[in-house]
């Protein structure tokens, strides 16, 4: 079977993490988040993390061209050409998509879906208030949600127009979004 190479999409909260990290269980497929690469960056203290420091914990999308560098670079990595992967968080917005497409055709390949893993905007909202991460602050919940609406919704109408949006339910619990999901793959 050839590697597969999936966009997971979804609101913040929605559970693509704890999704991905079953994924790649079962699948052996790559997982590839670009929050948890930039969050690496920052924790490691190279010049892409002070770059994106501060832009995190405001809420706000790192600029694309640093993200263009940061996925294409990854995206040519041997486990994935073997492996597929499960690309998260990015594309974030309309150019993001473009690039992402530039990239996999430079590649000679095919995005295989886009996953939307669907929660509703209250329930992600408590999910996140639970959850505490460095940059779960009410303000940048708030802004990254609104981001998520603004900039990253459109894309599933994109996805839908080139015949590779596959929409999940993401209600309930984690195996049954799980049996779904992989349902979908
Ligand atoms: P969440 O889905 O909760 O926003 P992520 O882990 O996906 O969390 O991302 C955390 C932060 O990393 C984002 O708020 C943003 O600042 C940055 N980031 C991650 N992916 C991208 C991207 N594709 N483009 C721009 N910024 C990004």
């Amino acid at each position: 079977m050839t590697a597969r190479r999936i966009v997971v999409l979804g609101r913040q909260g929605a559970g693509k993490g704890t999704q991905c990290a079953r994924l790649v269980e079962e699948f052996g497929i790559v997982h590839v988040s670009t929050g948890d690469m930039l969050r690496a960056a920052v924790a490691a203290g190279t010049e892409l993390g002070k770059q994106a420091e501060a832009v995190m914990q405001a809420g706000e999308l790192v600029g694309d061209e640093l993200m263009l560098g940061i996925v294409s670079e990854r995206l040519a990595q041997d486990d994935i050409m073997e492996n597929g992967v499960l690309l998260d968080g990015y594309p974030r917005n309309a150019a993001q998509a473009d690039s992402l497409e530039a990239i996999l055709a430079e590649q000679g390949v095919e995005l295989t879906a886009a996953i939307n893993i669907d929660v509703p905007l209250e329930e992600v909202t408590q999910r996140m208030m639970a959850r505490g991460r460095e940059d779960d602050t009410p303000e940048s919940i708030a802004r990254r949600l609104e981001l998520y609406e603004e900039q990253t919704a459109p894309l599933l109408e994109w996805f839908a127009s080139r015949d590779k949006l596959v929409v999940v339910d993401g209600l309930g619990e984690e195996d049954e979004v799980f049996a779904r999901v992989s349902g979908a793959l």
